[in-house]
């Protein structure tokens, strides 16, 4: 770490210890005083940050700093809402109260990912305090919503934002994430004829129709499995809710389930959405009185960049600079917006940041300090790599 990048690295830490304070839970999406302190602080360090509504009082940030030329774009991206706390018996420290001990700063967001926007904010302010002279522009997004359903990011899109590169702040442990898995929620709906469970044969049962089509999913699960990806692993479906009935003397007549499936690179929501249409339609011909029909009420596709990629290289690179020595590659464990910004924005993009995903959405979330300022200074490092001759 070059010591001209100390003080932004400590500012950073300081940056997201103030950030994990401030609540700013989706749902319900609370995200506008996060956001108004983040333009503030930006601004301040000499960015042209602005508040761009991506619903009513749910505002993302979004920060340019300049380049001389029209050379190409960065794009530095990360999320500003967080998970709600969940139980808070659960926690041995208030999840707002941004304790650091021990070098770790803990709180809700502190590693999905307050930590790793702090880092971001950081590395730019500092590129611009040092007057680096970058041949082109490095924009941070930091997005509202990106826990529920994506809404800043998309609407950001929507207005127009276009970069040549995009590196997302998600916590990788420091690795390098070249992908992330898709994810399908499916509702699917299976229905009879309600009838007094003392005349069962008078009725159709919506729960033992749900029970078939449960067999048929183990089949479908075991076709899937074969399927994989180096890095990513194999896709998945999991049936992971289910209702139907309203009284122990009636047939039931509805029944509902929640499927959960995830895809690798080269499945595509079209090709699941085949599969499981293809499973009714079978269980129709064998059965007159099986019905059913799905929904999809979540979607996200999967996404990946390749190892060799100029990008890939010009982080590797920065790294390396960074903590003398290159750095482990793998996919990302969760899904994030990785897909989204290379579907809608054709923007090759990389998933870099301080934390770790097992430490995200659970009590006593945390993040190694250190991990902050080591990001912090490979952003430095990264947008030079990328932006000055
Ligand atoms: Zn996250």
């Amino acid at each position: 770490m070059k010591d001209k990048d100390i003080d932004f690295c400590e500012k950073a830490i300081e940056l997201a210890q103030d950030i994990v304070k401030i609540p700013s839970e989706a749902p319900p999406g609370e995200e506008k005083a996060v956001a108004e302190k983040l333009a503030e602080v930006l601004s301040g360090g000499g960015l042209e940050a602005k508040l761009v509504e991506a619903a009513p009082g749910r505002p993302n940030v979004l920060a340019t700093l300049r380049g001389m030329d029209k050379g190409p774009t960065l794009l530095y991206q990360g999320h500003i809402d967080v998970v709600p706390v969940g139980d808070v018996s659960l926690w041995s420290v208030p999840p707002y109260g941004g304790i650091i001990r021990d070098g770790k700063l803990y709180g809700r967001g502190a590693s999905d990912m307050k930590g790793g926007v702090a880092a971001m904010a950081a590395a730019a302010m500092a590129l611009k305090r040092q007057n680096v002279p970058l041949k082109g522009n490095l924009v941070l997004a930091f997005v509202v919503d990106e826990e529920v359903s994506n809404l800043g990011i998309k609407k950001l899109i929507e207005d127009g934002l276009a970069a040549d590169w995009a590196v997302i702040g998600e916590p990788t442990n420091l690795d390098v994430a070249l992908g992330h898995r898709g994810v399908i929620a499916f509702k699917v709906r299976t229905y009879g004829r309600a009838a007094h469970a003392a005349q069962a044969q008078a009725g159709v049962n919506a729960i033992d129709k749900a029970f078939s089509f449960r067999s048929e999913i183990e089949k479908l699960r075991e076709t899937i499995s074969g399927r994989s990806n180096s890095l990513l692993g194999n896709p998945s479906l999991n049936l992971t809710t289910i209702k139907g009935g309203t009284k122990v003397n009636i047939i039931p007549d509805f029944c509902e389930m929640t499927l959960d499936r995830r895809l690798i690179p080269g499945e595509t929501r079209e090709a699941a959405e085949s599969e499981i249409r293809a499973l009714i339609k079978e269980l129709a011909t064998k059965d007159p009185e099986f019905r059913a029909d799905f929904t999809v009420t979540t979607c996200v596709a999967p996404g990946e960049i390749v190892k060799d990629h100029p990008l890939v290289q010009a982080l590797s690179e920065a790294v390396l600079q960074v903590m003398g020595k290159m750095p482990q590659f793998k996919g990302f464990e969760a899904t994030c917006e990785a897909s989204i910004i290379i579907e809608a924005m054709k923007t090759p993009t990389v998933i870099f940041g301080p934390g770790r995903i097992a430490q995200a959405h659970c009590a006593d979330e945390y993040v190694d300090i250190e991990q902050i300022a080591k990001a912090t200074a490979s952003y430095i490092e990264l947008a030079k790599n990328l932006l000055t001759e």
